[in-house]
């Protein structure tokens, strides 16, 4: 049967993907599906048949010692207690599947398992104490302190994207106001875009970062794209800025679609942070990196979780 491999599991709100990774955190096979509308009716069902099946198969090829799955949402230690992506509410998920898989099988929360996996093979390699934040429809976030995945308990913790950063700001899902997720995540930035150029949904992020790019002092549009990003790279700044300022981390990493973004985005925020001086404690440098395992983070993090 050869080494001994782990499945990884990235449970998205649009997909899941499911990869064999060595000990090097290297994916040697993966196997994904999207999720449609439809499937949405009976998702449970759904993610547990294509668990299940693709697992089983994955078995038979590969000597497998555990599986590891990363969820959007708030996760106890085998159930997802509520992730709004998916539709689901308190699921045991765990036990469900290991009625057809016996395998040890644990869960964690994305963004957590993307920061692990940047920790052990990607981004945050090099350093001891880092943040991680995954800017994407959301805003996910999790700690390294001492090259160790914070501990907070029975709970995700680190609810970065519902940090509240305006007292009486915009009513965000989870009941309050003012969310810093209403303001720096991407789905924030893409919509107030589309928003200030009156361009319907279905413009998508790329289209958008063509337009970015193109703007320049001639065009029509100039100011309105200008004053979107100013106020999206503001408010972003403020929030790192409240977590450097508690954490005194060695870096700050980001990932999620921000990524697509970082030629238009990443040097400014850099800037807007030194040049504000938003941190307490001044630094010559704050390095502000990207995630480099990108889409693969889940599954590899997955596979690091103990
Ligand atoms: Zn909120």
């Amino acid at each position: 049967m050869g080494e001994i491999m782990k499945i990884g599991i990235d449970l998205g709100g649009s997909h899941i993907a499911i990869g064999i990774v060595d000990k090097n955190g290297i994916i040697i096979e993966k196997k994904e599906v999207r999720i449609l509308e439809k499937e949405k009716e009976d998702i449970t069902n759904f993610i547990e048949n294509y668990i299940n099946e693709n697992v089983i198969d994955f078995m038979k090829k590969y000597n497998i010692e555990s599986i590891g799955i990363a969820i959007p949402g708030t996760i106890s230690e085998t159930s997802i207690i509520k992730s709004v992506n998916l539709g689901i509410e308190n699921y045991n998920i765990v036990q469900k599947l290991s009625e057809k898989i016996n395998l040890p099988i644990k869960i964690k929360n994305d963004a957590k398992c993307a920061a692990l996996a940047e920790n052990s093979f990607g981004a945050l390699k090099n350093y001891e104490r880092s943040i991680f934040l995954t800017l994407g429809t959301g805003i996910g976030g999790a700690a390294i302190i001492d090259d160790k995945l914070l501990n907070t308990g029975n709970l995700p913790g680190m609810e970065v994207g519902h940090m509240i950063i305006n007292k009486d700001g915009l009513p965000c899902k989870c009941g309050n106001k003012g969310c810093f997720e209403k303001y720096a995540s991407m789905k924030a930035f893409k919509n107030n875009l589309r928003d200030a150029l009156e361009l319907t949904e279905t413009t998508s992020g790329e289209e958008l970062l063509e337009i970015i790019r193109n703007n320049n002092k001639t065009s029509e549009d100039y100011e309105k794209i200008e004053q979107v990003i100013n106020e999206f790279i503001k408010n972003l700044s403020i929030g790192i800025s409240n977590l450097v300022n508690i954490f005194e981390p060695e870096a700050v990493v980001i990932g999620g679609s921000f990524v697509h973004f970082k030629d238009v985005l990443l040097n400014r925020l850099r800037k807007y942070i030194q040049e504000e001086q938003l941190l307490f404690n001044q630094r010559d440098k704050l390095e502000i990196n990207l995630a480099i395992l990108g889409n693969d983070a889940g599954i590899i993090g997955a596979t690091l979780l103990k």
